[in-house]
C-alpha cells in the first residue's frame, strides 16, 4: 500500500538524524547507544610502577599489586605496567569481543611477549579487538600486559599544551572491561555520519545534499535499534547513495595514512621510541584488516629505533613495506629544520637517510617529506636533486600569518636553478580525520585546481603519534567514488606525484626561499643548542679532513667510519625541527646538550698527537687561503704564534678608542658603539653617517601565540637603547698581533653585559665577544629581547 508523503522541514530532518547517532542525547534509545552490547569486568588487574622505561621481559618479572578502575597513577614520565587477567564469558560465542581501556597517558598492549596495539584516548584508540568472532574452541582466559606511559600524546603541559610539563600530574584509569562490540551498528553510524555531512556541507543549492538527507531520514524510519535484523536493509539504503558514481572530471584525492611523530618536542627522545612503536603496531593491526590501506612514514632515525627496540614489530613492518603499503618517505635521517643546518648537514641528512632506506627496504625515497618544518632554504632544491629527489611535500606555509601562499602544486626553483615538483596538501594538515568537510576543503582550497586535478590528503592523528583509526578508514571507503564528493582513493606518494608530473607544463614556478611567516623567534631561542650544532658541524668536518690526510699519509690508518657515522647521526638527530629551533621542552634541550658534549672531544687530534713529544700542527681545513692569528696554550698562559708587532691601540682623551691594523680601522665611542668601520685600501666606510653599529637595544617580547617561537613585527615599536655604562672602555691587549678593548653596560637592575672587541694583525675582520648576565623581571615575568642592530652599507 502506498504511504502518503509527508512534508519535510530541512532543519528538523537534519537534527532528527543527528540525534539518532548522538553521543550525548537519547543514547538510551538511539543507535549510538547500541554500539556496545554486554560487558563484564576483568578477572583481575594489578600494577607495577617504575621511573624507568624498561623492556617487557624485565617488567613482567616485577611484583605487581592489585589495583582497580578509578585509581590514579604516576606522576609524569613514570611508567605503569598493568597485568590484565581476563575471562571471556562462554555465552559470547559468535560475538566480536573487545578489551575497552580508557585512561590518561599512552598505553601499549603486550600479548604473548609482543607489542600488539597502542592505546590513547586522545588518539581515539581505546579498544583492543580480542576476537572478531569468538569460537567455542578459542581460549577464553588470557593475560595481557598494558605498558602505560604517564604522558599524553602532547606531553604533560601544565595548564596548556605548550606550557612546561607538570611534574606532579597524576594519571587515572577510568575504564577497563570486556565488551561485545556490534560491528553492524558501527557501520551504520559511519553511514549516517557521511550522509549527514553531505546533507549539511554540500548546501541547499546542491541536489545531492537533499538526496543524502532524505536517504538518511528513510534510514531512521527503517532502523529498529532493538532489532538488528533491520540493519542490513538500512545499510543497503546508504550504499545506494555511496554507489552512485562521479563523472570523469571529478577531482581525485590521494589519501594516505600518516602519523606525524616529532622525534622530540613536548616529550624526550626516549619517549618517542615508544610513541613510534605504539603508533606503528596499531597501523599494522589496521593493515591486517584493511587490504587497501597505505601508510607513509618518514625519518630513518625512527625506523632505526624500532629496529633496535622492537625487532619483531620491525620485521612485520618490513613485510608490509615490501608489499608497498607501509611506505618509507622523505629520504632524510629526521625531518630537520630547513634553515639552520649547514649545507654539509643537509647533504648528510639525505646521505644517512637514503643509505638506511636502501639497506633496510631495498630502495631510495623519491620524495622529500617535511610537512612541519618552519621554512625552507632556497638551497634545498639543489641538495635534493643531488640526492636523487625531485619531489617535495609540505603544508607548513599554510601557517603564514599575513600572506597566503599562492600555490598548492608548483615547481620550486632553488638558487642554482635546480627544480623540484612541490605539493602542499590543500586541507592544510597532515592529520586529517577523513571527514567529508576535509575532502571538500581539499578541493575548494586548492589554488591550482585549474592546472591539476589531483591532490593529497594525509590522515591520522599526529605530532605526538597516534596515527589512523578504523573509523577514519571506514569514512574514506564511503567516499571512494560518490557522486557530489571528490573521488577519495587510497594512494601512494609515487602515484600522486606521477599524476601531478603529467600536468607539470601547466604549473607556475616559485623561485627562492619558502619563507614561513611565523616562528621566526626560533632563530634565537635556546642559543646553546644552535652553538652546539655549529661547533659540532665544524668539528665533524675537520675530523674528516684530518682523517683523510692521515689515510693519505699512512695506508694502515684506521679511518673512523663507524664512529663518524654514529656521531653524525647524533648531530642530525639534534637538527630535528623542534630541537635545533629550540621549540622543545627543557628535558629535550638537556638531552641535546648532552649529545653535543659527547661529540666535543677532539679524539682524532688526541690520537694523532700520541707520541713522545708534543707537536703543534696548524692545518687549514677550509678550501681557501687564510691569514689568522692563532692563540697557543702554553705553560705560561696564552701566547700567540709569531713575534712581529703590527698593531697598536690608542685610547683617546675622551675615552673612545681607534683600532687599526692597516686593513681596517674601527672607531669605538665611549659606550663601545662602532661609529666607523672603514676598509683602508681603497678607503670605504661601512657604517652610514649618523648611525652607529654595535649598539645594544631592548624590545618588548609578547607574541600573539607561541612565546618561545614567535617574535612579532610590532616589537620594533618598543625599542629602548641600552646606554648605562658600567665599566668604561679599557685596553686589554694593547697591540702586537692582537689588540682588544673591553667595557660593560648595565641593561637593567640585575642584567649586565660585558663585551671584548678584538682586532688581529693582518685580518680584515673585527670580532665581538659578548657575555650577558641576563635576569628577567620576576614580578612581571618579562623577558625582553636584547638585540644589537648593525646598520651597514653593502655594495
Ligand atoms: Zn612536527
Amino acid at each position: 500500500m502506498l504511504k502518503p508523503a509527508v512534508l519535510k522541514h530541512r532543519r528538523t530532518t537534519l537534527e532528527r538524524v543527528e540525534k539518532f547517532i548522538s553521543e550525548i542525547y537519547f543514547t538510551d534509545c538511539n543507535l549510538r547507544g547500541r554500539l556496545f552490547g554486554a560487558s563484564c569486568p576483568l578477572a583481575s588487574l594489578s600494577c607495577f610502577e617504575t621511573s624507568q622505561r624498561i623492556p617487557y621481559e624485565e617488567a613482567v618479572r616485577q611484583e605487581f599489586r592489585l589495583v582497580k578502575v578509578g585509581d590514579c597513577f604516576g606522576s609524569t614520565w613514570q611508567t605503569c605496567w598493568f597485568k590484565v587477567d581476563l575471562s571471556i564469558p562462554r555465552e559470547w560465542t559468535g560475538k566480536e569481543v573487545h578489551l575497552l581501556w580508557e585512561s590518561e597517558g599512552e598505553g601499549m598492549i603486550w600479548r604473548d611477549g609482543q607489542p600488539v596495539q597502542g592505546l590513547t584516548r586522545e588518539g581515539e584508540k581505546t579498544s583492543y579487538i580480542l576476537t572478531d568472532n569468538l569460537k567455542e574452541t578459542d581460549p577464553h582466559s588470557l593475560t595481557l600486559y598494558v605498558e602505560l606511559a604517564c604522558n599524553g600524546l602532547f606531553g604533560a603541559g601544565k595548564g596548556s599544551m605548550i606550557a612546561p610539563p607538570d611534574p606532579d600530574k597524576k594519571f587515572s584509569l577510568q575504564k577497563a572491561e570486556l565488551v561485545v562490540f556490534n560491528r553492524d551498528v558501527h557501520e551504520l553510524l559511519v553511514d549516517f555520519e557521511i550522509l549527514l555531512d553531505m546533507a549539511k556541507l554540500l548546501g541547499e543549492e546542491n541536489q545531492r545534499s537533499f538526496q543524502a538527507l532524505y536517504t538518511a531520514n528513510r534510514m531512521v524510519n527503517l532502523c529498529d535499534v532493538a532489532n538488528p535484523s533491520t540493519f542490513a536493509a538500512v545499510h543497503e539504503l546508504a550504499c545506494s547513495v555511496f554507489g552512485q558514481k562521479n563523472g570523469e572530471s571529478q577531482h581525485v584525492i590521494h589519501a594516505m595514512g600518516h602519523c606525524h611523530i616529532d622525534s622530540a618536542w613536548l616529550w624526550p627522545y626516549d619517549e618517542t621510541i615508544r610513541k613510534c612503536a605504539r603508533s606503528w603496531v596499531t597501523v599494522i593491526r589496521l593493515m591486517e584488516k584493511n587490504p587497501e590501506f597505505t601508510f607513509v612514514c618518514s625519518q630513518a632515525q625512527q625506523f632505526e629505533w624500532v629496529k633496535n627496540w622492537y625487532p619483531g614489530l620491525y620485521s612485520t613492518i618490513q613485510k608490509f613495506a615490501k608489499e608497498g603499503r607501509f611506505i618509507p618517505v622523505g629520504g632524510t635521517w629526521v625531518e630537520m629544520d630547513g634553515n639552520l643546518p649547514s649545507g654539509e648537514s643537509m647533504v648528510r641528512q639525505f646521505l644517512q637517510g637514503q643509505r638506511f632506506f636502501q639497506q633496510e627496504f631495498g630502495k631510495l625515497c623519491l620524495e622529500f617529506w617535511l610537512p612541519d618544518t618552519f621554512g625552507y632554504s632556497a638551497q634545498l632544491p639543489q641538495v635534493m636533486n643531488g640526492c636523487g629527489i625531485h619531489r617535495f611535500l609540505t603544508q607548513k606555509l599554510s601557517w603564514n600569518l599575513v600572506n597566503t601562499f599562492p600555490h598548492n602544486t608548483f615547481v620550486w626553483e632553488g638558487i642554482d636553478g635546480s627544480q623540484v615538483l612541490a605539493h602542499f596538501p590543500p586541507a592544510d594538515s597532515y592529520g586529517l580525520a577523513g571527514c567529508v568537510e576535509e575532502m571538500l576543503k581539499t578541493v575548494k582550497n586548492n589554488r591550482d585546481r585549474g592546472r591539476v586535478n589531483h591532490s593529497a590528503a594525509l590522515f591520522g592523528f599526529g605530532d605526538g603519534g597516534g596515527g589512523p583509526t578504523q573509523k577514519i578508514l571506514d569514512r574514506l571507503r564511503r567516499m571512494k567514488d560518490t557522486d557530489g564528493l571528490p573521488r577519495v582513493q587510497m594512494s601512494t606518494p609515487d602515484r600522486l606525484f606521477t599524476a601531478l608530473e603529467k600536468e607539470k607544463a601547466q604549473l607556475c614556478t616559485w623561485v627562492g626561499e619558502l619563507f614561513l611567516e611565523l616562528h621566526n623567534g626560533t632563530y634565537t631561542t635556546h642559543g646553546q643548542i644552535k652553538k652546539g650544532n655549529r661547533e659540532c658541524e665544524r668539528l665533524l668536518h675537520d675530523v674528516e679532513v684530518l682523517s683523510s690526510f692521515a689515510l693519505a699519509q699512512k695506508s694502515s690508518f684506521q679511518y673512523p667510519s663507524a664512529k663518524l657515522q654514529h656521531l653524525w647521526r647524533l648531530l642530525l638527530l639534534n637538527q630535528f625541527h623542534d630541537v635545533l629551533p629550540g621549540s622543545c621542552i627543557q628535558l629535550v634541550a638537556e638531552d641535546a646538550m648532552r649529545y653535543y658534549s659527547g661529540m666535543n672531544l677532539p679524539w682524532p687530534l688526541r690520537e694523532a698527537s700520541r707520541g713522545p713529544a708534543p707537536h703543534i700542527l696548524v692545518v687549514n681545513t677550509l678550501p681557501w687561503k687564510r691569514t689568522e692569528v692563532i692563540p697557543k696554550a702554553g705553560p705560561g698562559g696564552s701566547k700567540t704564534l709569531g713575534a712581529n708587532s703590527f698593531l697598536n691601540l690608542p685610547l683617546q682623551v675622551d675615552g673612545s678608542v681607534i683600532m687599526k691594523n692597516g686593513l681596517v680601522r674601527v672607531c669605538l665611542d665611549t659606550l663601545g658603539r662602532v661609529t666607523s668601520l672603514c676598509l683602508m685600501q681603497p678607503e670605504r666606510e661601512s657604517v652610514p653617517e649618523g648611525c652607529c653599529a654595535n649598539q645594544f637595544v631592548i624590545f618588548d617580547d609578547v607574541p600573539l601565540y607561541w612565546d618561545a617561537w614567535d617574535v612579532m613585527d610590532y616589537h620594533l615599536e618598543t625599542r629602548k637603547t641600552v646606554a648605562h655604562l658600567l665599566k668604561p672602555l679599557e685596553i686589554i691587549q694593547p697591540g702586537g698581533l692582537r689588540g682588544s678593548v673591553t667595557f660593560s653596560l648595565q641593561i637593567s637592575e640585575k642584567s649586565v653585559l660585558t663585551q671584548e672587541v678584538i682586532l688581529d694583525a693582518a685580518c680584515p675582520h673585527v670580532r665581538f665577544q659578548t657575555q650577558v648576565r641576563y635576569a628577567c623581571n620576576l614580578l612581571w615575568k618579562l623577558f625582553p629581547l636584547l638585540n644589537t642592530p648593525i646598520p651597514v652599507y653593502v655594495l
